[in-house]
């Protein structure tokens, strides 16, 4: 196993360098100890033009093996396999190891050297990818490199057998070499989706510091981050929901949820009360709502995406609720809200009981724990599958209020009415609206990983066939849980 590094002077530094950033002497062949065989590291090239480090792995792939229990060892597949000569999770642990200072961006003797982008190109002798060769582009290219690739026959002989799934692969740009290194060391393993040892909760943190700075605006995050967290879900949405604090930065999704509020309602739209008496479907859903928050027997609640602020006069206005707070992202709705509740001349005592808050439900805010509920009034439906990740785990994972009532749109429903095409959402911000059995199966993963029991319930007039127009949850917490999410 082969990997190989190169650069070439330019006005600002000298190839040379490249033995001062790596920490390893350039006259010197140097090898090192491993717990699955030997790194071998050396200057195939070095002159005052252009400068290459090698590092050779030499995997043991008996000693990989030994000391593990019987079941594993009677596998044959340990001791005929590719690992010893290809480019995989092995590797990575080595670069870490071996060129550990360099990849931490850390040079005692050249500290300039360390933030200085040079001209660099890695080139992967043996790539094993699983997900055919246009993968190496797609993941690297991003990330600023020209990329080469050379394809292999599974046998030369047999060229009916087809293409292997390994690659010679060349990738050269202008970098830190830094940030080549940590490049290198999380997309290796993810390309042939395999690693070596067990992944837990530490690997999370390993991806998250060396993926920093590039991975959370990387198009292809999500194979990045499932693939490296070799599949483990629970880990897989943590990690989303920490790349996607690091990338939306501030208040990133204002303007893409400001038009929300108003046209929330627009195809559902109808009077306060239809001409058969029946009350207006957000009167309906607010009833649903309050109806529950009053059963939990709740003081302070959170309107959680309060928007223009509709379900919080009726909150006001009965007294088992002594402390509210409205919260939303958009600035604008926020203004809608405090007109709309005259809460500039409200009396002191009034003022005191209800706030209106700005904020994301994408961070964790610590102003949002000790209250007895919360509620999401048709909000979870304006978030991307990864931005509720984020949202889930700031309500349900910080906040933890004992009590939680979400509602959103039943999309089976939407048939029944005859604005909206077939297939056409209720709301153009609305990412996605959910059938009974997605919306059931949401909650159920959710009370599953958070500790809460649900209850779900129809909103509305009940059709036979597609339900009711929107779907409500209440979550508990049962009383005195030690829960760690
Ligand atoms: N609950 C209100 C508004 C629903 S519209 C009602 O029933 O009328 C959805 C609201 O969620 C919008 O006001 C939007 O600004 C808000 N929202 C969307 N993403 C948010 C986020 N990340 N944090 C806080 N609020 C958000």
């Amino acid at each position: 196993m082969l990997l190989t590094i190169s650069t070439s002077s330019t006005s600002c530094h000298s190839a040379r360098d490249l033995s001062f950033l790596l920490h390893k002497h350039p006259d010197k062949f140097q090898s090192f100890r491993l717990s699955f065989g030997q790194a071998h590291v050396f200057y195939p090239v070095l002159s005052d033009h252009e400068a290459s480090v090698a590092l050779a792995l030499e995997i043991d792939p008996v000693g990989t093996v030994r000391g593990k229990s019987r079941d594993q060892a009677f596998l044959l597949d340990h001791y005929v396999n590719d690992r010893p000569y290809v480019a995989s999770s092995f590797l990575s642990v080595a670069i870490a190891q071996v060129f550990g200072s360099a990849l931490a961006g850390r040079c005692l003797d050249r500290p300039e050297l360390v933030n200085l982008p040079i001209p660099l190109e890695a080139r992967l002798e043996v790539l094993p990818v699983r997900g055919g060769g246009e993968l190496v582009e797609r993941l690297f290219a991003p990330l600023g490199y020209a990329v080469a690739t050379i394809g292999y026959p599974l046998d030369d002989r047999f060229p009916e057998w087809g293409r292997s799934s390994y690659y010679s692969v060349a990738l050269a740009g202008t970098s830190t070499l830094s940030r080549l290194l940590s490049h290198l060391y999380v997309l290796i393993p993810v390309f042939d989706n395999d690693k070596h040892y067990y992944v837990g909760p530490d690997e999370l943190e390993k991806l998250l510091a060396k993926g920093a700075g590039w991975l959370a605006t990387h198009p292809e995050k999500d194979l990045i981050t499932r693939r490296y967290l070799g599949n483990r879900v629970e880990l897989f949405r943590t990690a989303w929901a920490r790349l996607i604090d690091e990338e939306a930065g501030g208040d990133a999704d204002e303007s893409a949820t400001e038009a929300a509020t108003e046209a929330e309602t627009a195809p559902e739209k109808t009077p306060e009360k239809a001409a058969n008496g029946q009350l207006a479907l957000h009167r309906l859903r607010h009833e649903a709502v309050l109806a529950a928050l009053r059963a939990s027997g709740a003081r302070s609640v959170l309107d959680l995406g309060c928007g223009d602020g509709k379900l919080l006069p009726s909150l006001l206005a009965d007294r088992q609720f002594n402390r509210i707070v409205g919260l939303d992202v958009s600035l604008r709705s926020l203004q809608f809200a405090r007109r709309r509740l005259k809460l500039d001349d409200r009396s002191a005592h009034q003022a005191d009981r209800l706030t209106l808050w700005h904020g994301s439900l994408m961070y964790r805010d610590s102003r949002l724990a000790g209250f007895d509920a919360a509620v999401l009034v048709e909000v979870i439906e304006h978030l991307d599958p990864p931005r509720l990740v984020a949202l889930e785990r700031v309500v349900f994972g910080y906040a933890r209020p004992a009590t939680v009532v979400v509602t959103t749109p039943n999309r089976e429903y939407n048939v029944k009415w005859e604005a909206l095409s077939a297939g056409e959402f209720r709301h153009g911000d609305h990412r996605f609206e959910w059938t009974r059995s997605e919306f059931a199966a949401w909650a159920a993963a959710i009370g599953g990983a958070y500790g809460y029991t649900i209850d779900i319930a129809p909103v509305g007039p009940i059709d036979e066939a597609v339900g009711a127009p929107t779907q409500m949850c209440v979550f508990r917490r049962p009383v005195g849980e030690v829960f760690q999410p």
